[in-house]
């Protein structure tokens, strides 16, 4: 099978199965080699590694790793693709395909079956409309993996690597980089898709830490603090936790009072009226075992 990595050999293949392209499972194409070569020479992949593709379309990337990595497993919603992934990828004995729903999929165990509980990369030109769920998914569920290298709206891509202070810095920037170091690798132009999103987009890759850079006593209850911090943003962080409730376990409601923020504060050193966005994963952390 010829490499699919080229507008002309992707239409052949759409045109061949009479595939149409599903905009609800956010069906946009690479069609670039050099993007495809690029995405692969940075993913930091090796032969023994085990590499988990999600969303493989038509097999373009998947066909890219799988020259350049042990094992592949990939996982694609669109029962559609399944012949089509069966001829593309009919050459690689290292690919096993799997028809589902990622955020259906029980990762764990996939890796536990498939590469005996080993850590493993997760590479993905991810659909657009659930990239939150799935980052925060294989993360929260503590999937046994070292490094996440994924297309994003380049939006998003900067909302994860951004810091305090910044418009861009928020809940996501937050939960990521309790999680993992973030390194926007390339831009990408609507240019390399087919079809074109409206969107630009970027790569970024996700290094797993071995510990948390922070500690915190409570993970779940520090993750609901910073949401409600951010719930307001434009309040500050006084007024928008003491107007919230939140619920860090089993559903059980948390308030805490104006008063107890400002204390809090106070402990910490910082002005009173300082907002949410403001605030380092650390300083979160700090305020949470205070509460
Ligand atoms: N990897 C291909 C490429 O780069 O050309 C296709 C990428 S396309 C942006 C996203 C792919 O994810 C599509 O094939 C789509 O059907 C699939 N997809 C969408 N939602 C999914 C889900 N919940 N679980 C698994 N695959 C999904």
């Amino acid at each position: 099978m010829a490499y699919l990595g080229t507008p002309a050999a992707t239409a052949e293949i759409i045109r061949k199965y009479g595939f149409s392209f599903q905009k609800k499972f956010g069906q946009n194409f690479l069609v670039d080699a050099n993007i495809l070569n690029k995405i692969v020479d940075s993913a930091d992949i090796y032969k023994d590694d085990c590499v988990i593709e999600i969303g493989p379309g038509i097999g373009t990337l998947t066909q890219y790793l799988a020259e350049s990595t042990g094992k592949v497993i990939a996982v694609e919603i669109d029962k559609n693709l399944i012949p089509i992934l069966n001829e593309t990828l009919s050459g690689y004995e290292n690919v096993t395909i799997i028809n589902g729903d990622i955020l259906k999929t029980d990762i764990n165990k996939l890796v536990c079956e498939r590469n005996q509980g080993r850590p493993v990369k997760v590479i993905a030109n991810l659909p657009y409309y659930i990239t939150t769920p799935i980052i925060m998914g294989l993360f929260e569920s503590h999937v046994p993996l070292s490094s996440i290298t994924i297309m994003v709206q380049k939006e998003v891509a900067d909302r994860i690597q951004s810091g305090p202070g910044t418009k861009d810095y928020g809940v996501l920037s937050l939960a990521v980089q309790y999680y993992a170091r973030p390194e926007i690798l390339m831009q990408v132009s609507p240019a390399c898709f087919m079809p074109r999103p409206n969107v630009g987009s970027a790569v970024i890759r996700l290094v797993k830490y071995e510990e948390p850079p922070v500690t915190v006593e409570n993970e779940r209850k520090l993750f609901a603090l910073i949401r409600a911090a951010f719930n307001q943003r434009r309040k500050t962080l006084a007024n928008a936790l003491a107007n919230a409730s939140y619920a860090p376990e089993n559903g059980k409601e948390v308030r805490i009072t104006r008063q107890q923020v400002c204390d809090a504060l106070d402990k910490m050193g910082l002005s009173l009226t300082i907002r949410g966005e403001a605030l380092t994963l650390e300083q979160f952390a700090r305020l949470c075992d205070i509460f």
